[in-house]
């Protein structure tokens, strides 16, 4: 599956829960992230990646939710600091329930 994380729309998308392969425009999508604004720990700056596709079919209107923890990169020098999410960490889709979304990992071991 690719990933459905800082897409731009329109893209072909397969639906986890009707298995329709569709175009998904910019009405049917939403993906963003924010800065973890903690002090940081071991994994260092971190953000949080969340996405979500209503299903363009019709007939299933479900909504797909994916969340990814990636390194943070701020580039200074604006008006305000603008940052980018950097390498995953870890991913997680939300809805439907226990999928992945694997294709953002492009040097993990296959299985
Ligand atoms: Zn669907």
């Amino acid at each position: 599956m690719d990933t459905i994380h800082l897409r731009t729309p329109p893209f072909e998308w397969t639906c986890g829960h009707c298995g329709q392969t569709l175009k998904v425009d910019a009405e049917h999508y939403h993906s963003g992230f924010r800065h973890i604004a903690v002090e940081p720990g071991e994994l260092g700056d971190t953000a949080l990646v969340h996405s979500a596709i209503c299903c363009p079919n019709s007939k299933c209107r479900k909504l797909t939710l994916a969340i990814r923890l990636a390194e943070y990169k701020s580039s200074l020098g604006h008006a305000y600091p603008i940052g980018t999410a950097g390498e995953e960490i870890e991913n997680w889709i939300l809805m439907p329930a226990g999928q992945t979304d694997r294709s953002v990992k492009k040097d993990a071991k296959s299985d």
